[in-house]
């Protein structure tokens, strides 16, 4: 089926779906001409209001499993630290958490048990990034994506390449694998089939643990700082997508997708499906659609309204809507930021001068609440 078919099956058949779309199409074009000078939006070629130099307001942004990593960046980038090391230090604590089974230590593995981490940065001043994919056993692949960025002339290095290059920058060799995450994988590898040869009880179930990893779980963090200079950087690090075949990389190292800075605009990094991510192109997106004049909130939304038209019928629910979470991080250099979600309600993380605190996502999607719509 052509994408013109495609697009015209789904609302003939789908046409709540579709309406929702539309809906947020119009509010965010009804929004753009009425709201737009009030909140300091940019028409296209409009001149931008920006501080001063010194005078930016300083912030740090992250999914919503980062709040305590925003307060680290936010604070280093106040005593005058460069916003990636900001970032950086800011997702090492949760690379080294065993309790976030998202990202580094304690991740949950690919189908065969072993963990594999995927990070990238980019650095706005100096508009250069690096990064590692399907990276085993190395706790902190943010720390070594700076260094491919700081230290070769490449962007990307991937599976043994990347480990043998962090094992010749001094990091560790080290097992991964929590015995969290361990029986979390032997869980899902017995849930597979009644017909093959994993049979038997498992033992005593941890019943958070079949709660928390009872379908195919994500995350990731995603983490962004301004600067009183206005220089923006960001960061993306991931344990990916659970039970994943190995070697399958995500959204999170690639440049535009998981994670994009350009410091003339802003930023935009992601959480939650990263194939559907990557075949947006979403972050990179996004910050060009800063750079026309949108405001964040607006910018992560229509990216969203892009993933849901280009969504594949599999992964579309009863009423066509993509049947997936997907999430995005924005920020300005003027100091504005949002985060958006696929399927609300959905919140982030924000370190500025009115404190630490997580913030509601905006929605494309709400999910039915009790009692109703
Ligand atoms: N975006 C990550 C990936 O696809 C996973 C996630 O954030 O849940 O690898």
């Amino acid at each position: 089926m052509s994408n013109q078919q495609h697009r015209e099956g789904r609302q003939g058949t789908d046409r709540r779906g579709f309406l929702a779309g539309s809906a947020a199409m119009a509010a965010g074009a009804i929004l753009s001409q009425q709201g737009s000078a009030a909140r300091g939006e940019v028409r296209p070629g409009q001149e931008r209001q920006l501080p001063a130099a010194g005078e930016f307001p300083v912030k740090s942004i992250s999914s919503a499993n980062g709040r305590e990593a925003t307060r680290i960046a936010y604070d280093l980038v106040m005593q005058g630290k460069d916003t990636l090391d900001a970032c950086v230090a800011g997702v090492t604590v949760v690379e080294n958490d065993p309790n976030d089974t998202s990202v580094g230590y304690g991740g949950l593995p690919n189908e065969e048990g072993v963990v594999e981490l995927d990070s990238a940065v980019m650095h706005g001043p100096s508009h250069s990034c690096g990064g590692v994919a399907s990276i085993r056993d190395i706790k902190n692949p943010a720390q070594v994506a700076r260094l491919v960025m700081k230290t070769t002339d490449h962007v990307l290095l991937v599976g043994e390449g990347a480990k043998r290059f962090a094992i010749a920058n001094g990091f560790k060799e080290e097992n991964l694998l929590t015995e969290r995450a361990r029986k979390a994988w032997l869980r899902w590898k017995h849930s597979l089939s009644d017909n093959d040869d994993w049979v038997g009880e498992l033992g005593e179930e941890d019943p958070a643990l079949l709660e928390a990893f009872g379908g195919r779980p994500t995350g990731t963090i995603h983490c962004a700082s301004l600067n009183a200079n206005g220089d923006i950087s960001c960061c993306t690090t991931t344990s990916g997508l659970a039970w994943k075949i190995p070697g399958r990389v995500g959204d999170s190292p690639i440049i535009g997708a998981g994670l994009y800075c350009d410091n003339d605009i802003g930023s935009c990094g992601s959480t939650g499906r990263g194939e559907a991510n990557l075949k947006n192109l979403c972050s990179f997106a996004a910050v060009e659609l800063m750079r026309n004049g949108m405001s964040p909130e607006q910018a992560g939304l229509e990216v969203l309204k892009r993933v849901a038209d280009h969504t594949p019928d599999r992964l579309r629910d009863d009423d066509g809507r993509p049947n997936f979470g997907l999430n995005f991080y924005l920020l300005s250099k003027d100091g504005r930021h949002a985060g958006v979600t696929m399927w609300g309600p959905g919140r982030f993380a924000v370190t500025d001068a009115d404190g630490t605190r997580h913030e509601e996502s905006a929605a494309l999607y709400e999910r039915p609440r009790r009692g109703g719509r």
